[in-house]
């Protein structure tokens, strides 16, 4: 054990989104926090930077809403390819229809500074927690490293929003199934007077060199800055794994939308892997849960995670303040799967569609120029957007022929937070 010894009510691993946030709910609650992560901010992550209107509204509640979008703000999400494009406001029926994209290194700045504003909390950078000192699935110390000073933190709860490789989740015993649909993406930025384009922009028919249409699809979201993040990102399974070079396939992405966008060269190219859907099972014991992309609480259609952080961030607060005497073994698993479990299935079986490769050159034609297109395009451009409405779900739910069979079907093998400690 380390020379310090310090005690919180909750000790948070990971200050990016749902971390920070986090702090942020366990503050407003009234919780002696630590928040700690490995680096110094500002830092970088490699992301799309997108925020759809449901990060934004997480945002609101956090009180920094307004200052992510009087940067940037867009409307809506256009979605092209095989011959068509179509366009998807973000949808009045929802809280807020504001949506942005802000660069990671000043996004995740922002949230980690709110949180060091709160006098309940306590944070430090180049901070990694190194060991785990658990009596059974009870957490009772984090060992970690300071700045090359070894420290035991004990916590009554303790949130571990380590991001999606989650090395310290791993030493409580988090297991990801790649064999379910995972992502993997890369993006750059690129300089552009069209900075201040109030869409997103998401292709579809995304081809590599050869012409071969890949599972995934290239976005360009404009930052207002003077630049654009332009990425792209496939789906993949261990039994159909995207056989692309992420890197390559970005540049030639970025080729083909240079004119129109009148993009400088890329830079910063970064590529990174994806658990999407709840592919992931041990995300909590007794006083300790996993949040974020720790617990591969992205979506699964279009990659996005920021959202589902700041909101599982949120719920886990909730749960350790309604649960401070009980076991959090199978509660969190059990929110988790009652505010996910059903959009992750159908994202995931739909996913998985997509890793055929089949499936697109057949059904994308159809969906952007057939008969289909008006019915059941704008309800997928949200599901892209991650904004589906009740009357979507049935649009969608018929698209997919059987969707209630598929979704059984799918929920009979695959793991979804399930805890086998
Ligand atoms: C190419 C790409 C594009 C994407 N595009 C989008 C998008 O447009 N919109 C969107 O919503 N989502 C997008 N995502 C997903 C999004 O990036 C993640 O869902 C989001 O970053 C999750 O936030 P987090 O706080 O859970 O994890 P992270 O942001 O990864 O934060 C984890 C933090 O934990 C720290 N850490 C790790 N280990 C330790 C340790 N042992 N001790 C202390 N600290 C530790 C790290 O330093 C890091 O700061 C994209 C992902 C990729 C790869």
């Amino acid at each position: 054990m380390g020379d310090v010894s310090t005690t919180f009510d909750v000790l948070i691993i990971g200050a990016g989104p749902s971390g920070a946030s986090a702090a942020v709910h366990a503050a407003r609650a009234g919780l002696q926090t630590l928040l700690i992560d490995a680096s110094v901010f500002p830092r970088d992550k490699t992301c799309g930077d997108g925020l759809t209107p449901r990060a934004i509204h997480q945002l609101d509640l956090l009180g920094v809403g307004d200052q992510v979008t009087s940067s940037y703000s867009n409307k809506g999400l256009k979605l092209h390819g095989f011959g068509g494009s179509v366009e998807a406001p973000w949808p009045d029926t929802y809280v807020t229809n504001r949506g942005s994209a802000m660069a990671r290194s000043a996004f995740d700045d922002l949230l980690f500074r709110l949180a060091q504003s709160y006098a309940e909390v306590t944070t430090w950078e180049n901070a990694s927690a190194e060991n785990a000192v658990l009596d059974g699935n009870d957490l009772k110390a984090v060992v970690v490293n300071h700045g090359g000073v070894e420290k035991t933190v004990s916590a009554k709860f303790v949130i571990v929003a380590d991001g999606v490789r989650s090395p310290f989740g791993k030493k409580l015993g988090r297991v990801w199934h790649r064999n379910e649909v995972y992502g993997i993406a890369a993006r750059a930025y690129c300089e552009t007077p069209l900075s201040d384009e109030p869409w997103i922009h998401s292709h579809v028919e995304l081809r590599d060199e050869e012409g071969t249409v890949q599972p995934g699809y290239g976005w360009i979201f404009p930052l207002g800055n003077g630049s654009v993040n332009v990425g792209c990102g496939a789906l993949s399974t261990d039994k159909r794994p995207a056989k692309i070079n992420t890197k390559k396939l970005l540049s030639f992405y970025a080729s083909q939308r240079r004119q129109a966008w009148q993009l400088g060269p890329e830079h910063d190219v970064a590529s990174a892997l994806l658990p999407m859907g709840g592919a992931v099972s041990n995300v909590a014991g007794k006083n300790w849960m996993l949040i974020g992309d720790a617990a591969a609480c992205v979506n699964p259609l279009n990659g996005e995670g920021i959202d589902y952080g700041l909101e599982t961030a949120a719920m886990a607060v909730e749960t350790i303040t309604a649960n401070q005497k009980r076991d959090l073994t199978l509660v969190w698993p059990h929110v988790l799967r009652d505010a996910y479990g059903e959009t992750f299935m159908l994202a995931r079986t739909a996913a998985r569609l997509l890793t055929y490769p089949q499936f697109l050159p057949l059904a994308g034609p159809l969906a952007f120029r057939g008969p289909l297109q008006k019915a059941i395009m704008p309800a997928a451009a949200r599901l892209m957007g991650n904004l589906i409405t009740e009357e979507d779900r049935d649009i969608l739910a018929q698209a997919w022929g059987a969707a209630g069979s598929a979704i059984s079907w799918a929920r009979k093998g695959s793991p979804l937070w399930d805890s086998t400690l």
